[in-house]
């Protein structure tokens, strides 16, 4: 026995004494309907990806090194410039994860002396990037803008560079950010405005280019930040901005820098999903309309349930055992939704989430509905 030992073994007999260990796991088997994948619009299994993927693997898999020491390929020119044209914005730089995107894009955005501003409810990865950066963090109770307002009106002189960080559609909540009126606070106190589209990407906005797209306000951001691995149904994350931040992150963004290119096959799978997006404005449709349908549907029964019109949909439960049982019940009659638990969400606000995705019928929708029941 040693001090690791020790460590892990109570940590391990605490989870299990509380029945609340976390373990890894695959995408369900048939019969159970999966309302767990950020799957929105199917793509991760649709043909055309597929066989783009299958194409350009054909030439090699791994891309062998960093994409500025030769791991580069015109595939990953190509996405970049896809992705900065959905975006509404000249240029982008692409990465092998969302989370390695968001860590070192925000570390090396600001610094000593600078200001992060950053939603309570902010993804882990932004949260981390922006400790990494050493940048004064300012965390504002979630979507509060007239307390960013406030804020920066005492303080904006006390920094040199301000940033504020917000998701637009929140992971877990799946509410959304008051872009518009954070944009003008930003705009007003020469803030630099950073918003992550991963849930809102193929979701919102006539093209799906998310929600600074329907909102027009692609113009007002510093950067914006995005997935492939939600409604684009690959792996990899990106941002887009003007030339100037863009050639900065290339030149001095770590986890860019440091770590080897995505495959291009990854590059050509998204791609594919890029092509896809433009055929999709009907899914999008009524993607929102059953989100819309189903909050509705499960208040009325009870359940506590925001409303609002994206793909994420959480059943607020309160106790984390609560939670558990609850998923394990719908599981047994064929639905699995994920309990999320804290860390990720605060204490006392465990919660089933509901990802709905484009392919999910009525039948289902009313399949889900009935096997929730009235809330007791
Ligand atoms: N941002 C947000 C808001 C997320 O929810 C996630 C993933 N859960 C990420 C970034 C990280 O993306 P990825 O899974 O592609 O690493």
């Amino acid at each position: 026995m040693n001090n690791w030992s020790d460590f892990f073994q109570q940590k391990s007999a605490s989870q299990a004494r509380a029945n609340l260990k976390r373990a890894r796991s695959g995408p369900p088997s048939s019969p159970v309907i999966d309302f767990g994948s950020n799957d929105y619009l199917g793509f991760r299994r649709h043909s055309s990806v597929i066989a783009a993927v299958q194409q350009a693997a054909e030439q090699g898999w791994g891309s062998g090194a960093s994409p500025v020491i030769g791991g580069y390929s015109p595939l990953h020119s190509q996405l970049e410039t896809e992705l900065a044209k959905l975006s509404g914005q000249a240029d982008c730089i692409t990465f092998s994860s969302g989370f390695g995107c968001n860590l070192g894009t925000l570390a090396c955005l600001a610094t000593d002396g600078d200001l992060v501003l950053s939603d309570q409810l902010n993804h882990a990865s932004l949260i981390d990037g922006i400790r990494l950066s050493r940048a004064h963090r300012q965390v504002y109770p979630h979507l509060q803008t007239q307390y960013v307002a406030d804020f920066l009106s005492q303080h904006r002189h006390e920094y040199a560079k301000v940033m504020l960080v917000t998701e637009s559609i929140f992971s877990m909540d799946g509410d959304a950010a008051p872009l518009e009126d954070l944009s003008e606070v930003c705009r007003r106190f020469d803030c630099g405005l950073v918003v992550d589209e991963a849930h809102a990407t193929g979701v919102y906005g006539p093209r799906g280019g998310g929600l600074l797209e329907e909102l027009r306000l692609e113009e007002q951001v510093l950067l914006k930040l995005g997935t492939l691995s939600k409604a684009l149904g690959s792996i990899g994350g990106y941002a887009c901005g003007a030339a100037a931040p863009i050639e900065y992150l290339v030149n001095h963004c770590r986890s860019y820098l440091f770590s080897t290119a995505m495959p291009a096959p990854v590059a050509a799978g998204a791609l594919a999903s890029l092509r896809l997006l433009g055929e999709t404005q009907v899914e999008r449709r009524t993607l929102r309309e059953a989100s819309r349908q189903l909050r509705r549907q499960l208040s009325a029964a009870g359940w506590n349930v925001p409303m609002g019109d994206s793909p994420i949909v959480p059943v607020i439960i309160g106790s984390e055992k609560s939670a558990l049982a609850l998923a394990k019940r719908l599981e047994l009659v064929g639905y699995r939704i994920p309990a999320i638990r804290p860390p990720t969400v605060p204490a006392g606000t465990a919660r089933l989430r509901i990802s709905l995705s484009s392919l999910h019928g009525e039948a289902q929708l009313a399949g889900l509905i009935a096997a929730f029941g009235p809330a007791s």
